[in-house]
């Protein structure tokens, strides 16, 4: 194994230079490995994560960040354009998500929202602000949520960091969403809120959110409607009169949703929206040291110092997309799923998982669908693998929506069944890698996760000595 990708050509840094380099060469490696991993992207193959996929959006971004990557916005006397940015941002999503239509002469409804770092952060502060604002409230020391199997593992980790137990319910196999009664059933006098997601990530469905808020209010617990990834399509999805059902703030039970600005807000990544039906729940996570020695302190979420830059960029994206840019997106890429899910349905040995949305996810009963994998990787396709059952997926962003990605599609896909059916006798290769393990995780499975760890964050041990000792040098 290299020491670390591309030291064929450019020299490993093991120790700051001695003098500084030429920044036109930094430049120079910079874009030479940027555009070669773009690549890999930009032709359309890859599901998920390249959200927005325009380079001429990126730098317009740019501009908007470098103007500000430099503020910590936690210092708000010397950055008064940090304090309209993020209203703003959290104002716009907050309309998008349904918040206009509460009644507001109920006293509950004081819609609000905090700017975080990704979709793991807006979950983590929904958790926290729950634990908190619960044993105000109600006094709950040891507190749980309900996590249908199918919400992301941001719930878990969020919850391992913040010592709040996870009550894990099934979903149904056919739907893929969970069923309310199953949720409700598992509510104990413990229980600070229940999950609901819209959509969720491993099969773009959405679950009952009016029916689980209906159990939230006959329970007494919130209900966090995870948006990170539908939050910002899905309601331009039901402007253009996809069936998509109701999810939103406005839905009666919703105590908070998260939705990603870094994903279908096509920002770039650092931000999240988390919107708060009730401002005593937010406020409930607010940290406040004012007698520290060092001065009086006061951060509205976990973070300390936040880039400027990032929530510049956010609202530049925001403000120029604006509705008719967010719909026509979405309008493109609700047309390219559906275009692109029908191909998936003509092969009988195939199987979509429940209604998705702009996220399909499909499995066989015929063949490991790994197989299908195998050969897709050949042809460019870069899927995400699922597992119990096997199973994968495409979130289909705007780089599909390109002309001739969903005819390529059509045709790749047609010959990755075929050569499926001619090696089902085989172990897929990928499925070994990705696939599910019978009878769930192994040791050697989860010595496989370390192992990825490792490759990712320890290669600087396998990188050369110094060439010379630097001290006193
Ligand atoms: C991406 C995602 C998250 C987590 O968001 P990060 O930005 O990766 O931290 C949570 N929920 C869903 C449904 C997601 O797709």
């Amino acid at each position: 194994m290299s020491p670390l990708p591309y030291d064929d050509r450019f020299p490993i840094n093991r120790v700051l230079p001695e003098t500084g380099v030429d920044r036109a060469l930094l430049l120079d490696q910079l874009a030479a490995m940027a555009s070669e991993e773009d690549a890999a992207w930009e032709a359309g193959g890859c599901s998920g994560t390249m959200y927005c996929g325009d380079h001429d959006h990126y730098e317009f971004m740019t501009e908007a960040f470098g103007r500000f990557g430099h503020v910590n916005i936690l210092q708000r006397d010397m950055c008064p354009s940090a304090t309209k940015m993020e209203s703003e941002v959290i104002a716009m999503t907050l309309e998008l998500l349904g918040a206009n239509r509460l009644d507001p002469s109920e006293s509950s409804n004081q819609p609000v929202g905090m700017l975080t770092t990704g979709g793991s952060g807006s979950i983590g502060h929904a958790m926290l602000a729950y634990r908190e604002h619960a044993r105000a409230t109600r006094g709950i020391e040891r507190p749980n949520v309900i996590k249908p199997e199918t919400a992301h593992p941001a719930f878990d980790k969020a919850c391992h960091l913040y010592g709040i137990e996870v009550k894990k319910v099934p979903v149904d196999p056919i739907t893929t969403t969970v069923d309310p009664d199953v949720v409700a059933a598992a509510i104990d006098e413990r229980t600070v809120a229940i999950i609901g997601s819209a959509c969720n990530y491993g099969y773009g469905t959405v679950d009952p959110i009016e029916a689980l808020g209906q159990v939230a209010i006959e329970r007494g617990v919130g209900l966090h409607v995870d948006g990170c990834l539908g939050g910002f399509l899905l309601p331009f999805g039901r402007e253009l009169g996809e069936p998509i059902p109701p999810f939103d703030l406005s839905v009666p039970g919703v105590t908070t949703m998260s939705a990603d600005t870094h994903k279908y807000g096509y920002a770039f990544k650092g931000t999240s929206v988390l919107c708060f039906k009730d401002k005593a729940l937010r406020n409930s996570q607010y940290f406040y040291l004012t007698d520290w020695s060092g001065g009086k302190y006061c951060s509205p979420g976990i973070e300390g110092s936040r880039s400027g830059g990032l929530l510049a960029a956010t609202w530049a994206s925001m403000m120029s997309l604006g509705h008719t840019g967010y719909l026509e997106y979405a309008r493109a890429i609700f047309a390219t799923a559906r275009t692109m899910r029908a191909s998936v349905e003509r092969h009988p040995q195939l199987r979509i998982m429940g209604s998705p949305t702009f996220l399909f996810s499909f499995t066989s009963d015929e063949f490991d669908v790994y197989h299908v994998n195998d050969f897709l990787r050949l042809r460019g396709w870069r899927l995400n693998g699922q597992q119990y059952p096997n199973a994968l997926h495409l979130a289909v962003t705007r780089p599909q929506t390109q002309p001739g990605v969903a005819e390529r599609w059509d045709t790749d896909l047609a010959d990755a069944v075929a050569y499926a059916v001619e090696h089902a006798d085989e172990t897929p290769q990928s499925s070994a890698v990705y696939g599910g393990v019978a009878g769930g995780m192994t040791g050697e499975a989860d010595e496989f996760i370390r192992m990825m760890m490792a490759e990712m964050m320890d290669r600087q041990q396998d990188m050369p000595a110094p060439a010379s000792p630097q001290q006193g040098a």
